[in-house]
């Protein structure tokens, strides 16, 4: 193996930039040429490519977003677009392949390797949402910047007395909310996974406030439904002022957490080390610390499930 590629695809996430310098520093202490591949799977029909050395990945491991661009492509989506990216890849004597990126980003990537090119996947997405790993790449960044802003919503919801609703990403995953409300202190965390007992949040502010509590602090996943609305429901019933905030965006930006550049280091490095040794359709886990190799579209059948225990001690933590 003399060259390979690397993209990054999907939703961006804080650390998708030390993942990509990993792989080209590992690439290149095993004397690889590494191909920057623009813009995902849009710039590999192109052929949007730029070639990557040691120095053009540097001051990159402290940036969120991703350098080589990322996008949504509808092209790569049939068998044509497909077939012409191959074509694309042959032409730059691109013999392997690193996608970076989410679910959808891996199942376009298990398409190349059926059509023989060899592609290795990093789990890169802020929703920690894919089975076969413990973590991906952004979640724990994207955490951190909720807990950062429940710490200082705290602040105003006890200055106001007030009830105060968080909603963040995860439409169909609680993972964020799950960890950061516990992170955060929160009194109760709504998530897709969970239905909703309306009854039990409002008994858990109300007991909260006979214990002379201050504020309440609920954390909705945004899968559960409008936080806005669940917020007039908690209204209706008790009389409190409530305020939403929805984080948005800014859950997706910012430096990545040691966390995440420790985990993208890992794992862009052996999918390198998993391509010069003929791997082809694997994806790179973690797993109980372990860096591990999972076979990709095993992975993509599971649907990852919260951890059950961890949603019960949240409630007994905000007991
Ligand atoms: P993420 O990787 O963050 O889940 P998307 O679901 O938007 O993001 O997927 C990124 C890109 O991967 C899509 O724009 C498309 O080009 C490609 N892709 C997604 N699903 C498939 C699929 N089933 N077959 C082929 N390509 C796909």
């Amino acid at each position: 193996m003399k060259r390979i590629g690397v993209l990054t695809s999907g939703g961006d996430a804080p650390g998708m930039n030390a993942a990509v310098r990993a792989v080209v520093r590992m690439a290149v202490y095993h004397h690889l040429e590494v191909i920057g591949v623009m813009r995902g799977y849009a710039g590999l029909i192109e052929g949007d490519f730029r070639p990557l050395s040691v120095s053009a990945v540097g001051d990159i491991i402290h940036r969120g977003g991703t350098v080589l661009r990322t996008a949504r492509s509808e092209e790569f989506m049939v068998p044509q677009g497909r077939r012409a990216a191959m074509e694309q890849m042959h032409r730059a004597d691109m013999e392997g392949l690193v996608v970076i990126g989410g679910d959808g980003s891996f199942r376009g990537a298990v398409h190349l390797s059926h059509l023989g090119m060899p592609v290795v996947g990093v789990p890169g997405t802020i929703d920690n949402d894919i089975a076969g790993t413990d973590f991906t790449i952004g979640f724990d960044t994207a955490v951190n910047t909720v807990v950062d802003a429940i710490n200082k919503i705290r602040d105003t919801a006890t200055s106001h007395e007030r009830v105060f609703l968080v909603e963040v990403m995860g439409r169909r995953s609680g993972a964020i909310a799950l960890m950061a409300g516990i992170a955060g202190g929160a009194e109760s965390i709504l998530i897709p996974e969970v239905p909703v007992n309306l009854d039990e949040v409002v008994t858990k502010i109300e007991r909260g406030r006979a214990r002379g509590k201050l504020h309440s602090i609920i954390l909705v996943a945004e899968g559960v439904g409008s936080a806005l609305e669940i917020g007039k429901g908690i209204e209706r019933r008790t009389g409190l002022d409530t305020r939403v905030t929805i984080l948005g965006h800014i859950q997706r930006g910012g430096t990545p957490t040691a966390f995440d550049r420790m985990l993208a280091s890992r794992m862009g490095s052996r999918a390198v080390e998993l391509l010069m040794e003929g791997a082809t359709g694997q994806m790179v886990g973690i797993q109980a610390q372990d860096i591990v190799a999972v076979d990709m579209e095993e992975a993509l059948k599971e649907q990852k499930r919260i951890d059950y225990d961890i949603y019960r001690l949240a409630g007994i933590l905000a007991i």
